[in-house]
């Protein structure tokens, strides 16, 4: 194969696009949207408190090992690759002082994306698995016009293979404001949806694990835990718990801060009462599945507590409810039925 491919490459590329087109019809784009949103000035106060309680504590900063991955810089310095990234300055922030000259960028790429590859490996061993994708990360001055407003985007595609409905991940791309890039809490923050978003998981779970992992091993959070969950429950006109219409980070109104904090309370503690390894084991058996890759859009939440509930040995879904999550238990056959009920095989 590897022989007939040298010599021929036309017949293999030729192939592989007749299989995307006759298999994956239609073709849609889809992504899965995190990020860090824009602070308000009551917020950045609050930010600033904690940083000074960081400090207080003496909170040690997070230790890497040296990365082993192999770093190519352009020569202009515009574009560094390395293992698990490829790295590149927008022209916004090449207009900066800091960033105008090739040295410059040069001695920042390597150090960053050194960094980023010794961060990659930490979020690898704390997860025990990571996208098959590279990251692609750009820099900006400013993002969107702003430069409080970090993004991690997963594009996905879904389609129909062999008569069935089925999602793949296309590209994970990453941008920061430089401001927000030096943000170390920011990064892991953004990393952590790098390295989730490829399970499609509902806003609330993928913001919530992403400020436990940037505050509980990054010490750099910005929203705090709250004293209870059952005491500071929001819900709305149907009674059913706020974090369910989360829209994700693009949304900003009253519930936002509130979001986050709840999100956070409510994954830090199940991660008290199932161990550190209990999200670990929540995504081997998502994967062992497959099953995530078979629903139409992002995960329901009482899928996820399927989940929840085989990692733990025990079912979850009182918990949840407690808390009015509008879930329902769900066995392995229900979720099988679902996916058989919205084939489009059996749709036609
Ligand atoms: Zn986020």
């Amino acid at each position: 194969m590897k022989y007939s491919r040298r010599l021929c490459p036309i017949v293999p590329i030729f192939n592989s696009v007749m299989r995307m087109q006759v298999v994956l019809v239609p073709l849609a784009l889809m992504f899965v949207f995190n990020g860090c949103r824009a602070l308000t000035a009551l917020e950045e106060a609050q930010q600033r408190r904690e940083k000074r309680i960081l400090e207080e504590r003496n909170a040690t900063s997070l230790m890497l090992s040296p990365s082993k991955a192999t770093i190519k810089i352009t020569p202009d310095a515009l574009r560094g690759e390395s293992d698990h990234y490829t790295l590149k300055f927008a022209d916004d922030l090449r207009a900066l002082e800091d960033f105008d000259e090739v040295e410059e960028r040069k001695i920042f790429t390597e150090s960053a994306l050194g960094y980023m590859e010794s961060l990659y490996d930490a979020m690898n061993r704390l997860f025990g698995f990571q996208p098959e994708h590279k990251i692609h990360v750009t820099l900006h001055h400013l993002y969107r016009g702003s430069n409080l407003s970090a993004v991690t985007r997963t594009d996905y595609r879904s389609g129909v293979l062999d008569g069935r409905y089925v999602k793949f991940i296309n590209s994970i791309q990453m941008d920061f404001p430089i401001r927000m890039y030096e943000k170390h809490g920011v990064r892991v923050h953004e990393l952590t949806h790098a390295f989730t978003n490829i399970y499609f998981l509902p806003v609330w779970f993928s913001e919530g694990i992403a400020v436990l992992i940037q505050t509980e091993y990054a010490k750099g959070g910005t929203h705090p835990k709250f004293d209870s969950l059952e005491g500071d429950l929001r819900v709305d006109l149907d009674g059913v718990n706020q974090l369910e219409s989360w829209g994700g980070h693009t949304e900003t109104n009253p519930l936002t801060h509130w979001r986050y904090r709840y999100a956070y309370t409510l994954v830090a503690e199940l991660w008290k009462r199932y161990g550190k390894d209990f999200y670990t084991r929540v995504f081997r058996l998502m994967e062992r599945d497959g099953l995530h890759q078979k629903l139409e859009g992002t995960m329901r939440t009482s899928f996820l507590v399927y989940y929840f509930s085989e990692a733990a040995g025990e079912d979850l879904v009182p918990f949840f409810r407690k808390l009015h999550f509008k879930v329902r238990k769900l066995t392995k056959e229900d979720i099988l039925n679902q996916i058989e009920t919205n084939s489009p095989r059996r749709r036609q």
